[in-house]
């Protein structure tokens, strides 16, 4: 693959899946929190997965997906709590930071942005030693929308002034893909292995990556 690094100025990364591996969230959302609910609740692991995932349905896409204290509310139980004892589990795909020395070498401007609530940002970025390499970290909770609406790439560039023709977003989410590309940002990569438990993600409206090595260079 030839890329055209001289034409971009920032590039925007997203986490979860991204930089770091979505198992972390896989196993947290889809196995630890049905046990616990199962558990608090005294009803089977079946019943609480089809309770849990069902409720999980009806905040997709929109902020309360990634809000840990509306799911505290929701499911009656210490999510952050829960999220801090299994820290430990939190990875860096093994590609990412390289990456990230890398646009630090071409001076590029890097900005995390995530749908991930800043209680969940913190953890992460404190355990994985990360923050240093972004030139600013934006959380969906700070602009009140996330990335899935075009509202938050006209409020990130207003507080960033980025170009969106000079820009790149690399994200697991094909969705905030679609939704970058209708904003105008010009470069955008799906980061196809999201997990490191599970196969590479298709896609074929963006062009995909398996690694972030297949941009370095
Ligand atoms: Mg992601």
């Amino acid at each position: 693959m030839t890329f055209p690094w001289e034409n971009v100025a920032w590039v925007l990364l997203d986490m979860d899946g991204t930089l770091l591996d979505k198992h972390f969230d896989d196993y947290f959302w889809e196995t630890l929190v049905p046990e616990e609910f199962a558990r608090t609740r005294g009803v089977s692991l079946a019943a609480a997965r089809q309770d849990v995932f069902a409720r999980y349905k009806r905040e997709e896409g929109t902020l309360n997906w990634t809000d840990i204290d509306f799911w505290s509310r929701e499911l009656d139980l210490d999510i952050p709590a829960l999220k801090e004892g299994i820290r430990h589990l939190i990875e860096v795909h093994p590609d990412a930071e390289d990456f990230l020395k890398f646009l630090r070498r071409r001076q590029k401007q890097v900005i995390l942005v995530t749908n991930a609530h800043w209680k969940t940002l913190d953890l992460k970025m404190a355990h994985t030693g990360l923050l240093d390499y972004f030139d600013k970290v934006v959380s969906s909770f700070d602009l009140g929308y996330p990335k899935e609406d075009l509202r938050f790439w006209r409020i990130l560039q207003e507080q960033l002034a980025f170009q969106p023709r000079q820009a790149m977003l690399v994200d697991d989410n094909a969705d905030v893909l679609a939704t970058a590309r209708r904003y105008g940002i010009k470069y955008l990569f799906f980061k196809a292995r999201s997990s490191s438990q599970l196969p590479p993600a298709k896609n074929s409206d963006f062009p995909a990556l398996l690694s972030f090595h297949e941009l370095m260079f």
